[in-house]
């Protein structure tokens, strides 16, 4: 019978006699998963049969040198979990905010802040430029700078940036200049003395 260690050593034969356990052992230079093949060709047939061993140690092995700092990564790593997930105390110290809502106690919900949202969007004011030349004498600004003439949005249809902004006074278009909106029509009711 032969015995193939899998590493590379010279294959052993032995004249079965008993048993092999325990007198027929073998000691491998390094470390690693090693397949041992065992032939008997004597008998009529062939039989072979392997068993894979593995040699050296693991991290699971307490003997081996890794098994105290895999045990250690381990146990930083559990006490770095709880770390994150610990309660994280509210910033200026664990009673909250001196004199601020919910000092000691639950959160308390704040007013929300005034949010002023304006319908449609400003008008062009490249498609209404003008020189201030073109404004006539007298006339009033129409809207605030801050505030432009907005264009109002329909669902479903499309809206026109470049839609004309009528005069507050009904006399035609307002022209847009680097002062604001003026009207344009000399004779807008809307001028001033
Ligand atoms: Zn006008």
């Amino acid at each position: 019978m032969t015995v193939d260690w899998g590493d590379g050593s010279p294959i052993e034969q032995r004249n079965y006699g008993g048993s092999f356990a325990g007198d027929w052992t073998h000691a491998y230079a390094a470390e690693g998963a090693y397949v041992i093949t065992a032939t008997e060709a004597l008998c009529p047939g062939t039989n072979v049969d392997t068993l894979t061993v593995t040699v050296g140690s693991s991290l699971l092995d307490p003997s081996g040198p890794l098994f105290m700092p895999a045990v250690v990564g381990v146990v930083l790593g559990i006490v770095g979990v709880g770390l994150a997930n610990g309660k994280v105390p509210p910033a200026g110290g664990p009673r909250g905010r001196i004199g601020g809502p919910g000092a000691g106690g639950p959160p308390v919900p704040q007013p929300r802040p005034r949010l002023r949202l304006l319908e449609g969007i400003p008008a062009s004011m490249v498609a209404h430029l003008v020189s201030l030349r073109d404004i006539p004498m007298r006339a009033r600004l129409q809207f605030p700078v801050m505030q432009p003439p907005r264009i109002g949005i329909v669902p479903g249809q499309p809206t026109d940036l470049w839609e004309d902004v009528p005069c507050q006074h009904g006399c035609g278009k307002l022209g847009y200049t680097v002062a604001g909106w003026f009207c344009r029509n000399p004779t807008c009711p809307g001028r001033g003395r």
